[in-house]
């Protein structure tokens, strides 16, 4: 398990942070997320491939810019998201990530029918684009929250999504909270555990573990600290037990180094006595 990790400090930073905090995983954007400037080239790449490898990083994640609507009504947003897309997967590709998050995005109007067409169709370039480039990360959607025109807040969209695109996905507690899944109740993560086998077999790549900070069915996104938002501890226990060996990233909000290790702490107190995977002895 792991967390977003702020990169303004040099990637050598964000990997002492990571083993500060105690993280086996950690998210990175790999460019700026609210601008459509492509990644930069880093001088400091290769120590930071080096040392996610020594300290044994697994999975290293990027997360793709907010702006890309690969399902967007319109064609030069569309283009502009695919392109940025593929960037983004060769990017950490050559950061040695091995995933990268990208949001369902919204139709626009147009009826999730088409966005889900053109949301497939926007993957499918981006990979082939990508891959023509060199190594590539691979990329996963992430679930909404269901606000507006967003698509993929049901499992079974994303489902739809994963099986026709061939990628797997990214489950995003909070988000999967406020979009109507009720993680809050006891026998609840269970339930949501099993909706997501359901839809999605063995398509989970990782999840978002946040704590919501907005009310069950609000379509509000709002990250709060595990065991500071509305889904009680025992429910994070519930969840691990059901989804054994998904690897999971916090994004919650940054406070404290040593405040934010204590989540860390936390987080592995509540999964306590769990194997990581069946094969991993
Ligand atoms: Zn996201
Ligand atoms: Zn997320």
């Amino acid at each position: 398990m792991g967390r977003h990790l702020p990169t303004s400090g040099g990637l050598r930073k964000t990997l002492a942070l990571a083993e500060e905090q105690g993280c086996e995983a950690l998210q990175v954007f790999v460019s700026n997320p609210q601008g459509w400037a492509e990644p930069m080239v880093r001088d400091d790449a290769e120590a930071f491939v080096e040392g996610a490898r020594k300290i044994g990083i697994s999975p290293g994640v990027a997360h793709a810019k907010y702006l890309i609507n690969l399902a967007s009504p319109r064609e030069d947003l569309r283009e502009n998201s695919m392109r940025a897309l593929a960037a983004e997967l060769v990017a950490a590709g050559e950061l040695g990530l091995d995933l990268v998050v990208v949001h369902a995005g919204s139709h626009g109007g147009d009826g999730e029918e088409k966005g889900v067409d053109r949301l497939v169709e926007g993957l499918e370039r981006a990979r082939e684009l990508a891959g023509n480039s060199g190594r590539a990360a691979e990329a996963v959607v992430e679930n909404s929250v269901g606000a507006g025109t967003q698509l993929c807040s049901t499992f079974d969209v994303l489902g739809e999504v994963s099986r026709r695109a061939g990628v797997r996905v990214c489950v995003d507690t909070a988000h999967a909270f406020v979009a109507g899944h009720d993680l809050a109740v006891p026998g609840g993560p269970r339930l949501v555990a099993a909706e997501l086998r359901a839809a999605l077999g063995e398509a989970v790549a990782l999840l978002h573990l946040n704590d919501a900070k907005n009310e069950l069915g609000s379509h509000r996104d709002g990250h709060r600290k595990v065991g500071e938002g509305l889904i009680p501890e025992a429910s994070w226990t519930e969840l691990f037990a059901a989804l054994p060996g998904v690897p999971l990233v916090m994004e919650t909000p940054y406070e404290t180094p040593e405040a934010d290790a204590e989540e860390v702490r936390r987080v592995k107190r509540l999964a306590g006595g769990l194997r990581k995977t069946a094969d991993e002895g």
